[in-house]
């Protein structure tokens, strides 16, 4: 009988890679043979043992999965199509990507975008989706090339992790003047050739400030980094622009003032990419085909084998890596 490599966590055992043969997976209307998944955040903390993500035990993490479909009881789906999924509950209560195979719902599978490898979707995976979904936020509440705040700067905070390399690449792609926050100056060139026109250094959005607000910079924000600095993304924010906050690499509390909100009328736009539905999934997939130069996202793009889990796991949780990291769950 056919065997297939999962990594495996329960409550009182570390992560550690195991084989299971098929009928030993959680049921689903799709069985979906996995090609990669990629490592998110989240993955770094479900990996590490640290609380947050998984929620039911035993599991299979990784949030992120593409794959080719085996078997489907769903018209949505049929054996070879390609498919994608990203952070929906996968990790958390469902079995994830870091494995070989999956089996899941069709509510939470949308096809492999056209023109996408399975390894570029990958190379997108949750960390590109939330960027994008930032970036659609930002629009909805007035972003736009050309509009009133144009002649302002957009800024993305931790640039050189995923979501903000995804978001600086889409960001320059769409005619914005894209600031990039970032605590690593020996990566200026990588985020550079991303298309950030300026790099800031982390410090100086981060640092403390007893003014309630500051001279108006953004026209826009994507904030990975929650804490201090996106305080300071709120107290430079130009009038009626908007921050879409994402993310917690640098800290959980929010320190700020009512003051730019009342006097300014700036939006803090609160973004969370798990709980999208299907049709909505995919409308930011097309979005992301159209949008994000494919040669920078191989750009971004490093290629591990799941072997390397831990060592991958405590390098984003320390903010060590750069860009994408895309899991080959079969090497
Ligand atoms: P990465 O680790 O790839 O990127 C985070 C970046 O933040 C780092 O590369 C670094 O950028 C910066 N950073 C790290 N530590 C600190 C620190 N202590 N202080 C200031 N900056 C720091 O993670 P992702 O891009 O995958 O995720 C970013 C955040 O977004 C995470 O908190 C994650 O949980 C969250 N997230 C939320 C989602 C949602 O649905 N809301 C979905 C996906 C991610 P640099 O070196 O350039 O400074």
């Amino acid at each position: 009988m056919p065997t297939y490599k999962a990594l495996f966590v329960t409550q009182d055992a570390p992560a550690s890679i195991q084989h299971f043969a098929a009928d030993a997976f959680p049921s689903g209307e799709v069985l979906i043979r996995i090609a990669y998944s990629s490592l998110n955040y989240k993955d770094g903390l479900a990996v590490t043992g640290k609380p947050g993500v998984i929620r039911k035990y035993p599991m299979v993490p990784g949030i992120d999965l593409a794959g080719t479909v085996e078997e489907s009881a769903s018209p949505e789906f049929k054996p070879g199509d390609e498919v994608v999924v990203t952070g929906c509950g996968t990790s958390e209560t469902m079995w994830g990507g870091y494995a070989q195979m999956c089996r899941l719902n069709a509510e939470y599978i949308v096809p492999l975008p056209k023109g996408l490898t399975l390894k570029q979707a990958m190379g997108v995976g949750t960390a590109g989706f939330t960027a994008m979904q930032c970036i659609m936020a930002l629009e909805q509440h007035g972003l736009k090339p050309g509009g009133p705040q144009s002649n302002k700067d957009v800024v993305v905070t931790g640039a050189a992790g995923g979501v903000g390399s995804v978001a600086v690449a889409i960001l320059a792609r769409l005619g914005y003047k894209v600031v990039a926050s970032s605590g690593r100056p020996e990566l200026t060139d990588y985020l550079k050739s991303l298309g950030a026109a300026e790099i800031l250094d982390r410090s100086v959005l981060s640092a403390p400030s007893k003014r309630p607000m500051e001279s108006e910079r953004w026209g826009g924000a994507v904030d990975t980094v929650g804490g201090d600095t996106l305080a300071g993304v709120i107290r430079t924010l130009a009038a009626s622009c908007s921050v879409a906050a994402c993310g917690l690499a640098g800290g959980g509390q929010l320190n700020t003032t009512v003051y730019p909100f009342i006097l300014r009328g700036v939006n803090l736009l609160g973004i969370n990419s798990v709980n999208v539905p299907n049709a909505r999934r995919r409308a930011i997939w097309n979005r992301i085909v159209q949008d994000l130069p494919l040669a920078l996202l191989d750009s971004m793009i490093e290629v591990h084998p799941l072997e390397q889990f831990s060592e991958l796991g405590e390098a984003i949780l320390a903010g060590r890596t750069r860009g994408r990291v895309v899991i080959d769950v079969n090497l």
